[in-house]
Parts: C-alpha cells; structure tokens; sequence
C-alpha cells in the first residue's frame, strides 16, 4: 500500500512541475483530473469518462473563447489518474474569468463534482474562486471534509461512481447511435430517390410514371420525416419489455403521425408510406440490437420475424377497417401469397433484402467504399434491379394483374444478368420504357432499396 500512496505522490509533484514550467514561459494553465476514490485511480470506464469530458471540455473552452494550445498539451494516465494539462489565453480575458468560465463548466456537468477543472496562473499559483466544493456522495459537507474525515466508506464510493459513470457513458452511447441510425435513414432516402434514370420511379430528371409528384416532392417529404428518425432510434434503445411485441402500438403511434406530416407536405401524395413502414420497424430493431451489442443480420431478421409474426393473418386475412376493403386486402384475396405484399415479406423477415439485395449492395461497397455519386449510383442500380425482380410489388400486381408484374421482372432480371457489359444499358432502356409504356412504378421495390442501404450501412457500423 505503501508503495502506491508514495506514486500517488510522486505523480501529483510530476504534475505540478509541468504546471511550473507553463508558468516560466508565462502561460496560464489548465488542466483536467478527476476525483475518484480509492484505487484504481483509472480503469477502461474510467478512461472513457475521463475523455468524453475532455471534448466536452474543450469545446466549451472554445465556445467561450479561450484558446488552448493543443500542441503543447499533456495528456496521459499516471499513478494519480488521468490527468490533461495545456496551456490556455484568451483575447482580453482574465486568468479570474477563466477561472470562472471552468468552474461553470464543472456545474453545468450533470457529474461536474467529479471533476476538477482547476487553473495555474502565469506566475506558477494557482487559482481559487474561494467557493467550496461539496462532497460528491452527501452532497452536505463540503469534499475536502468527507475526504479528511473519511466519512464515507470506500466500497460504497466506488460503487456509486461505477453506477454513475456507467449510466453515463450510457447515454453518451445511446446519443451517438440514435445520431447515426437517423442520418442513415435519411441518407437512404435521399440517394434512393437520387438514383437515376430509373424506371418508372421519380428521379432527379424525371418524374417516371407519376404525375402527380416529382423529385422536390420527396426531398421535402424526406425532410419531415426524418425529424422521426431520431424518436424512433430512442424508442428503440430504451426499449426493454421481453415482449417485443409491446413496441407496436408506440411504433403504429409514430408511423400514423409520420404519415399525416408526409400528406401535409406533399399535399396529399404517398411518396413514403412503404419507406414509412420499413424504416420504422428497421430503426427500432437496429437500435435495440445495438444496445444489447447484439447487432448482426441474423439477429435483425430474428427480432423483424418476432415483431411481426402473423401480421398478414392479422392484417390482411381480417378486416381491420369496418366497411371498406384497402388495396392490402383485397390484393392479399385476390393473388393469395402472391398479394401479401410488403406485410408478407416484413413477416418472413424481408428475404429481398437479405437473400438478393443486400449480397449486390456489398459486391460493390464493401469493395469501393460509399464515396461518391457515381459508386452509389452503381450499387444501387444493380440492387433495385435484383429487388425489381424478385419482389412481388402488391401495387403493380393490384392494378395491372399477374402478367404485367410477370414480365417487369424478368425484363428486369434480364438487365441485372447484364449489368457491367456493353449491352446493359439498352437492356435497362428497355426496363424504363415497358415502364413508361405500361404507367407502371415499382415503388415497393424503391421502398426495399432505401431500407436495404440503410440496413447496410447500420451493418458496416454496428456489426
Ligand atoms: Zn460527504
């Protein structure tokens, strides 16, 4: 014990040389320790807080502009814990108003007390508001009381900021991720709608076999919606019932107010009902599965299945409308398995996705990397055609009948076997007149595509 008490000591002198030395070149410091009890000093969950705080840290200096000088900083463990030190300067500002700035952001803090932001002036003393802090446990007594008296046990210290620091990190992590699931989900929306030529689809030149809706109508309905993203990613991964199928009426509750919002904006058109829907139950399961670090595909598909096991007997087989039939229904009488649309392959765990898209989708950007427009383009082509193919789009068959969709997908089987040779590009015309020519738009395949990005990028991340 001995021996660690006398590196504890020997670091804190360490420490105050380096503080001295600043001030010899007449530069006021700063640095950055925290209060834990006991020993270890710092540990893996220690470290992580003590960098998170760091960056907060730095960038609440900045916002009050105060200048560090991030060439000459220290930053390392040592037999105290860890420790960052840096010379600071601000335009006109007092070494007391710095003072002030850091004991503002030790408060603001939600584990400010924690943390000692302390400050050395140009002349080597250091810096006191003469304000006391109060003990991190009882909140009563002021710190250094608690500490000389040895009011509180160790053990019990040390499980209070083991708790602490975990619940933070926690949301810290819960933060990052829910940020990346949503800009993924919008990211997705926009390069799907962004692909083009496409058949039959709205693109960035044409308004495919639509006239009702163009490439602005998606950017703006893209645009509301995406402010759900978010809200459905925390849902997610604070979900905790061990029944997954308690998520649905919160999940229906957000889907029915993302599709008010999206007739709103697009004056009553339906560019993203299906997008709607499968980047809903995606967003949720992503962030779930990414909070118990089980994200893979084999667990995705498994918690989709779970969630959605018989939703077509429920959905489709009754009537969940009193007097009027939907499309869903009649289209699910009418063809049988054929018409189950994206209810059936939601249900069967989305088997487009996973068996065709998503294998296409990585043959070109696991290889080339997502980096520009022409990359992407690419990637995205080959995988809707794949999607075109093999997906029994509800829409097409419930208005032009079995023939129609028979043949759009082997055309579009067809171009896909072509793709990357000389005689692609006249097949895939072909793909985009028998389109145009039969008014026809696969938009449940585009509804595939954007969720097949989407889950391909959470993939790339999380897995
Ligand atoms: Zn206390």
């Amino acid at each position: 014990m001995e021996k660690v008490v006398r590196d504890i000591l020997a670091a804190k002198e360490i420490r105050s040389k380096e503080r001295q030395k600043f001030a010899e070149s007449g530069d006021i410091s700063l640095s950055l320790t925290l209060n834990i009890p006991g020993l270890p000093k710092s540990n893996d969950q220690i470290k992580l807080f003590f960098s998170e705080c760091l960056s907060d840290l730095k960038r609440f200096l900045l916002s009050h502009r105060i200048t560090i000088e991030e060439k000459r900083e220290i930053i390392r463990p040592d037999a105290a814990g860890d420790f960052y030190l840096v010379p600071v300067s601000g335009n006109e500002i007092s070494v007391t108003t710095i003072k002030e700035i850091a004991e503002l952001y030790e408060t603001e803090h939600s584990l400010g007390r924690l943390l000692d932001v302390d400050i050395t002036d140009e002349k080597g003393n250091p810096v006191s508001s003469g304000k006391v802090k109060k003990c991190y446990f009882c909140n009563e007594h002021p710190a250094v009381f608690c500490m000389r008296m040895q009011i509180h046990e160790y053990e019990e210290m040390r499980t209070v900021i083991e708790n602490d620091l975990s619940g933070f990190l926690q949301e810290r992590r819960k933060s990052r991720v829910c940020k990346d699931l949503s800009a993924f989900a919008l990211k997705a929306l926009l390069h799907e709608v962004s692909l083009s030529p496409k058949p039959g689809l709205v693109d960035r030149f044409s308004n495919g076999s639509h006239s009702d809706m163009d490439f602005a109508t998606f950017l703006n309905s893209s645009a509301v919606l995406s402010v759900y993203f978010r809200e459905i990613a925390e849902f997610g991964f604070s979900f905790s019932s061990a029944n997954i199928k308690d998520a649905l009426p919160k999940l229906r509750q957000i889907g029915l107010q993302m599709e008010e919002d999206m007739y709103r904006e697009t004056c009553g058109v339906n560019t993203h009902k299906g997008a709607i829907f499968l980047l809903g139950f995606s967003l949720f399961v992503s962030a779930n599965r990414i909070k118990n670090h089980n994200f893979s595909y084999h667990s995705f598909v498994d918690q989709i299945k779970e969630l959605n096991g018989s939703l077509v007997e429920n959905e489709l087989g009754k009537k969940l409308y009193s007097d009027k039939k939907t499309h869903g229904e009649e289209c699910f009488e009418k063809f049988g398995n054929m018409g189950k649309g994206i209810r059936g392959e939601i249900q069967a765990g989305l088997p487009c996705v996973f068996d065709y898209a998503i294998p296409v989708l990585s043959s070109h950007f696991d290889a080339m990397g997502i980096v520009n427009d022409e990359t992407i383009q690419n990637g995205l082509i080959q995988t809707l055609l794949v999607l075109i193919a093999k997906n029994n789009d509800s829409n097409i068959l419930y208005r032009k009948g079995e023939k129609v969709l028979n043949e759009l997908k082997d055309i579009s089987q067809q171009a896909f076997n072509l793709f990357g040779t000389k005689y692609f590009s006249s097949k895939y015309q072909d793909l985009v007149y028998y389109c145009k020519d039969n008014q026809i738009s696969p938009g449940g395949s585009a509804d595939l595509l954007a969720v097949t990005f989407f889950i391909y990028m959470v993939n790339k991340k999380y897995n």
